[in-house]
């Protein structure tokens, strides 16, 4: 078996078990480093990719996105990492490094070819998997790398409009939706210094909620709660893919405040430009994040000790961790670990 034969669990079809499929991955090229996957992360994106969900996946789907491993091979144009280096790789495997994003070092909104790495690329759920040396990111030496990888997409996603909204500890943040992204920005916000309301269909979960850092805990769903919240918050992160009462929501913001979308409902959001109008309020939205951006999100994380709460799985079997995820039980991300 060659060097650059990768073995990886595949879903052949939209929605098939996902199966062992091995694969030659042709010569490293120039920018490019390969990866030793040690842990992968499942991610609602990787169902959503594997169930050809957005039309656009390529079969065989290797999915997973949430990569923590070691480096194996360097492209000659790999800069500032080394062989046997821990890094993560995410959402993104490839940016064009031309484009005026790549450029200003937006690169998550690269224009110019832009490569997801489970989309027309082999993902994480895999013995190895490569990606442009840009995004393979540094692993602080003092942060968890079992627990470490749904920082690269849940907890980037989550924390970078932390950093664009110019959140500081004086604001209230709400978090919808306390899930896998969910849980991470409880944890982020509380770090940062923030007043947090994390508002849940599931009351079950309010003590552990308050243990991770919320400082209350509201139903996501009781529109008599939602209306005591009035002028509240700052910041509304929402990590759901149903469709809330936006308008409900709109009017807990306190002026200049911002509704962010994380998630993915697949109705138009209802929304009167009159709740926007009167508290000069913004409806905004962003994908995961840029190299630096996930550099600064590792290094905070590690500094304030910062670990998702994970539920281990071996990478052998995936299917079954695939069907825990589906069971809405997960508390909050599933980690998949390489036993190939
Ligand atoms: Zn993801
Ligand atoms: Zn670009």
């Amino acid at each position: 078996m060659s060097n650059n034969t990768i073995q990886a669990y595949a879903a052949m079809s939209a929605g098939a078990l996902l199966e062992p499929y091995q694969f030659d991955a042709g010569e490293l090229q120039p920018h490019q480093v390969e990866v030793k996957v040690e842990y992968c992360g499942l991610c609602h994106s990787d169902i959503s990719v594997l169930n050809n969900d957005w039309g656009s996946s390529v079969y065989p789907v290797v999915a997973g996105h949430e990569i923590i491993g070691t480096i194996t091979q360097l492209g000659s144009e790999a800069k500032g990492l080394q062989i046997g280096q821990r890094v993560g790789i995410g959402w993104t495997a490839e940016s064009c490094q031309h484009c005026d994003p790549c450029i200003s070092g937006q690169q998550v909104l690269c224009t110019g070819g832009q490569v997801a790495t489970i989309v027309g690329h082999a993902g994480g759920f895999a013995d190895k998997v490569r990606a442009g040396w840009q995004w393979a990111i540094p692993l602080p030496e003092d942060l968890d790398p079992e627990s470490a990888g749904p920082l690269l997409c849940g907890g980037i996603t989550v924390f970078d409009p932390i950093l664009k909204h110019q959140i500081q500890a004086i604001h209230h943040v709400g978090v919808i939706g306390i899930g896998g992204l969910g849980h991470m920005a409880i944890k982020l916000l509380k770090a940062w210094g923030c007043e947090i309301t994390a508002f849940t269909s599931n009351l079950d979960k309010t003590d552990e909620l308050k243990a991770m850092g919320a400082d209350h805990v509201v139903n996501s769903r009781d529109p008599a709660a939602i209306k005591t919240l009035r002028g509240k918050f700052d910041l509304l992160l929402s990590t759901v893919n149903v469709t809330l009462d936006w308008q409900a929501y709109l009017a807990t913001l306190a002026p200049n405040g911002t509704v962010h979308m994380l998630g993915l409902p697949l109705e138009p959001m209802q929304i009167s430009a009159g709740s926007l109008i009167g508290g000069a309020k913004s409806v905004t939205g962003s994908p995961t994040g840029s190299p630096a951006a996930l550099r600064q999100l590792l290094k905070f994380a590690a500094r304030k000790n910062i670990a998702p709460q994970i539920e281990l799985f071996p990478m052998s079997e995936i299917n079954a961790a695939i069907e825990r995820l589906h069971s809405g039980q997960a508390r909050y991300r599933i980690v998949l670990k390489a036993d190939f």
